[in-house]
């Protein structure tokens, strides 16, 4: 089956494919969608939304969208929505993860409980709309630590692998993610289709 995946993120888009890899997963860019789209919407399913019908106009074909985030809950579930722009329009990842750690000093390992959200947006060619949401569970070091991933994944550990996201590699994070869960049901939906 084609999909295409409404996103600019080439670290969400990996994944996709990896997790995906019994079908033809396609980027947007593929279909001639250079599109970014602002996200005003006030939950991950509505910017997931967002983002897959800004891509309708480009292709008749299946469309995916993921909004993800982390939240930190003594952050009162900060960064969430924001994760993308913490640190501000334009900065990196590498600047969000430092204004993270910045804002958590004094917690205590135990006291930082996390978890990441994805929520992954089904758009058929009908315009029906189907919503898949995974969770993953996890704390927030003290320090960046590994090399892999993308985003937050430096500073996001998970006690099953007493590892970040950051030092696993891709096969063992596509076990286990956020994003994993979400494709996974997506996945099962389609195969029933
Ligand atoms: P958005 O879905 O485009 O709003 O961006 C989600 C943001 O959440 C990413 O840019 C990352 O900062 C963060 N994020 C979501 N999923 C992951 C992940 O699997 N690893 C690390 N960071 C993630």
């Amino acid at each position: 089956m084609d999909i295409v995946v409404a996103t600019n993120n080439k670290g969400k888009l990996a994944e996709i494919k990896k997790i995906l890899k019994d079908h033809n997963v396609l980027s947007q860019n593929d279909v001639g969608a250079f599109v970014d789209v602002d996200e005003t919407g006030t939950t991950y399913e509505e910017n997931a939304l967002l983002k897959a019908q800004a891509v309708r106009a480009y292709t008749d074909k299946i469309i995916i969208a993921d909004d993800s985030g982390l939240e930190v809950d003594v952050l009162g579930g900060e960064p969430g929505l924001y994760s993308a722009r913490y640190a501000g329009e334009g900065t990196t990842p590498d600047q969000g993860m430092d204004k993270l750690l910045a804002k958590l000093a004094g917690f205590s390992f135990k006291e930082k409980t996390a978890r990441f959200i994805c929520c992954i947006t089904l758009l058929m060619p009908s315009g029906t709309v189907h919503t898949f949401r995974g969770e993953c569970e996890g704390f927030i070091t003290d320090q960046k630590c590994g090399e892999h991933g993308f985003g937050f994944d430096p500073v996001f550990w998970v006690e099953s692998c007493g590892k970040t996201f950051a030092e696993i590699s891709d096969e063992e994070k596509n076990r286990i993610s956020h994003r994993y869960k979400a494709l996974n049901m997506l996945k099962e939906f389609l195969d029933e289709l």
